[in-house]
């Protein structure tokens, strides 16, 4: 395990924020992965860093991007495989693995950035998609023991999600047996739906409130391209967070507040973010 003392995040997280920084544990092993849970008590997890906005830190972050592992892949059916996937793999390489495979059942994620581990713990998706139909049952490292956990998914949560913190060391995924071409075809299909954000961002800032979409609710309270300092709304879509420059932790805690105060003022519903504020 390596440890970077005061290590600067900025170029982790997909945000840029520059002032972030902490300890910043690296897992060679999951014996590293285990044993790291045992001996700190509260800690924060950082897979591709692309759903995250950080200050200076005080608890350690164990960083799981850096933990690759290998997958592994047996027949359960005859049309049907279980993939082990290390929860480290960025979401790029499990579609790399899914294309050149033929094995179908993770192509809605196309164009999300992040880890398999960062999407599990908080069912990352496009609307309307979830995990629940590919995720058969997660390794948690928790408390320097490791278990399974047959997931539940809820809207951008893993419901029945263990005490925190617990780290995602891997997934079984259930794939459905295809052709490279059928599944390459339909990752093209969910990629070119994506909206094409070039600035740093970290996604939407937002979760939808029920029935409504925060996005529309930012656009009405005028807030499209809302700045504090360099943390801004991007102008194509209120919703998601960017980076302007030198955007800093208190900026986007700013931009957070005033977006908040105003939807509230405007359609008296409270918004909740997407996006983990970290600054303990
Ligand atoms: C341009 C852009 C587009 C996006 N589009 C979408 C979208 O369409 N739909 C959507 O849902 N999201 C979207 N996101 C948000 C983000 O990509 C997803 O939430 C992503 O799955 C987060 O994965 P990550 O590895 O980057 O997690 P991180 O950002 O590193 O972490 C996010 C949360 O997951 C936890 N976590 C990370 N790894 C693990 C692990 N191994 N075990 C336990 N907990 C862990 C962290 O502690 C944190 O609480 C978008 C982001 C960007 C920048």
């Amino acid at each position: 395990m390596k440890l970077k003392k005061n290590a600067p995040l900025e170029n982790l997280l997909t945000l840029k924020i520059k002032d972030s920084a902490c300890d910043l544990y690296i897992p060679d092993t999951i014996d590293d992965v285990v044993r790291f849970t045992s001996e700190n008590e509260s800690f924060h997890i950082l897979g591709g860093g692309s759903n995250i906005i950080a200050g200076k830190l005080k608890k350690p972050v164990i960083y799981m991007s850096g933990i690759i592992g290998t997958s592994n892949t047996e027949d359960i059916s005859e049309n049907a495989v279980k993939t082990f996937m290390p929860g480290g793999i960025s979401i790029n390489r499990l579609l790399d693995y899914s294309i050149k495979n033929g094995l179908s059942g993770v192509e809605f994620m196309a164009g999300i950035p992040g880890t398999v581990g960062g999407a599990l713990a908080g069912n990352a998706a496009p609307a309307e998609h979830t995990w629940d139909d590919v995720a058969g049952a997660l390794y948690i490292v928790s408390k320097g023991a490791v278990s399974m956990l047959i997931p539940k998914y809820g809207y951008r949560k893993l419901i029945n999600a263990p005490e925190d913190p617990f780290i995602i060391y891997g997934v079984d995924l259930i794939l459905i047996k295809d052709t490279t071409e059928n599944v390459r075809q339909r990752v093209m299909y969910y990629l070119s739906k994506r909206l094409r954000i070039t600035e740093p961002s970290a996604g939407s800032l937002f979760k939808n409130p029920e029935n409504d979409f925060a996005g529309k609710l930012l656009d009405e309270a005028g807030l499209k391209g809302f700045r504090v300092n360099d943390a801004a709304l991007s102008s194509d879509h209120a919703n998601i967070v960017v980076n302007k420059g030198s955007g800093c932790y208190e900026d986007f805690c700013e931009l957070r507040d005033t977006a908040i105060k105003k939807v509230y003022e405007l359609h008296k519903i409270k918004l909740e973010t997407e996006v983990k504020f970290w600054d303990e």
